[in-house]
């Protein structure tokens, strides 16, 4: 998708803080971190929202998942903690509408998420 912020930065048209790639997805530093450390988990092929998962591309779902905790063992908080966040839609509160993982670390998180 052209027109796609994180589709551009998947292409190379906008060069983000990249932490983790594979040929499956891509994992960046949040421009806006709400936590010392907040990545986001990309996949590589545009995707909109979580709605959009079905059984071609459900295998996606555990490799986001899986690279989020790669990344949070090579940035040293594994044992500390985190949180994945996938947020859905308006109420959902999702703003960028190609689909991606919130990492948060770093911090200890609230619960309920406000
Ligand atoms: P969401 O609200 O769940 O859709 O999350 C979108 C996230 O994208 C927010 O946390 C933004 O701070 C982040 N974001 C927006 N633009 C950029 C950018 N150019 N580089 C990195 N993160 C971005
Ligand atoms: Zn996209």
């Amino acid at each position: 998708m052209t027109d796609c912020l994180f589709c551009k930065m998947v292409s190379g048209d906008i060069t983000p803080d990249t932490v983790y790639e594979d040929d499956q997805v891509l994992a960046f530093r949040d421009l806006n971190p709400q936590a010392p450390l907040h990545v986001l988990v990309i996949p590589k092929q545009h995707i909109s929202t979580l709605n959009e998962l079905n059984d071609s591309n459900e295998q996606l779902a555990g490799h986001l998942l899986a690279a989020a905790a790669k990344v949070a063992a090579q940035e040293g908080y594994a044992d500390s903690g985190y949180r994945t966040v996938m947020n859905c839609n308006a109420d959902g509160g999702q703003t960028v509408f190609h689909l991606h993982l919130h990492l948060l670390a770093g911090r200890a998180m609230q619960w309920p998420a406000g």
